[in-house]
């Protein structure tokens, strides 16, 4: 679920920020993509070697996305943010004669985010409202859970706006007083009307009008990656079109549940809401 500037800025929020600006932004410097094995993260499995031909792969039932690469065929699989600590398994091989790859997923704390909302309606929808809340729950999870399955050349992304990284992925949230779904996204303050950029190239699957995330844009980068971007002012792109990295799709705004002019940012794998900073990582220290 989507939202919300939080009151107070926090000055390590803001260093970090500063730091993965400075270092996005010296030209030299690309973003990075940093995998993590957490609840909310991602796990980066080797499953064949280079010569290998591309080797089928499945978490939970869902195909996930592969990359080929220089040392190997490497499995990228999001993690959901409820998934358990512990032993987890992905299934290599066609249905039905596949082989059981296992892999590890650590502990992260996620900080509790206490906000309080002017609207009730947007913390406890009118009954009303709440059938056409599931029907777009509902649309959002069959765009995010399809595989569209094209090569996946590149697993970093670009922050699709420059601005302070607000509210972080994972917050724990309580509005006025009350426990609601954690944030599945990365918040980015930007004044409304700023331009917002495709992170990747991609297809447009949907542009829509959402109770909570108000006006929303999805990309399919591929093989389940997905971006989604929404509280925008306008969206200037259509389904079906393809666009580039860095091509400007909408502007910011403040539609939906918002308390003010944002951008709300989530990416998807295998169906799963990741981290988004793990995909603009700084590069890694030379
Ligand atoms: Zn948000």
């Amino acid at each position: 679920m989507c939202d919300i500037v939080p009151p107070k800025k926090h000055f390590i929020t803001k260093v970090i920020g500063i730091a993965v600006f400075a270092a996005l932004h010296s030209p030299a410097a690309h973003a990075h993509f940093a995998p993590e094995a957490v609840p909310g993260g991602v796990a980066e499995i080797r499953v064949a070697n280079a010569e290998a031909p591309r080797p089928q792969v499945r978490f939970d039932g869902r195909p996930v996305l592969l990359q080929q690469r220089r040392n190997g065929w490497f499995a990228l699989v999001g993690l959901p943010l409820d998934t358990p600590v512990g032993d987890r398994q992905i299934d290599v091989g066609p249905d039905g004669d596949s082989r059981p790859l296992p892999f590890a997923v650590g502990p992260k704390a996620y900080p509790v985010q206490k906000l309080t909302i002017k609207n009730p309606k947007m913390v406890t929808p009118d009954p009303a409202d709440l059938a056409r809340i599931d029907a777009e729950r509902a649309r959002q999870i069959d765009i995010r859970s399809r595989f569209r399955d094209v090569p996946v050349a590149r697993a970093d992304l670009d922050l699709p706006a420059e601005g302070r990284l607000s509210s972080r992925f994972g917050l724990r949230r309580v509005f006025n007083g009350e426990p609601r779904a954690p944030h599945t996204g990365l918040d980015v303050a930007v004044p409304a009307g700023t331009p917002i950029r495709a992170p990747a190239d991609g297809v447009v699957t949907l542009v829509d009008d959402l109770y909570f995330n108000g006006k929303t844009v999805f990309v399919d980068h591929g093989q389940g990656f997905v971006s989604m971007v929404c509280h925008l002012s306008d969206a200037g792109v259509s389904p079906g079109q393809a666009v580039r990295r860095g091509e400007v799709i909408a502007r910011s705004g403040s539609s939906g549940r918002a308390t003010g002019p944002h951008l709300h940012w989530s990416v998807y794998l295998n169906g799963a809401a990741v981290d988004p900073a793990l995909f603009i990582a700084p590069p890694p220290a030379r």
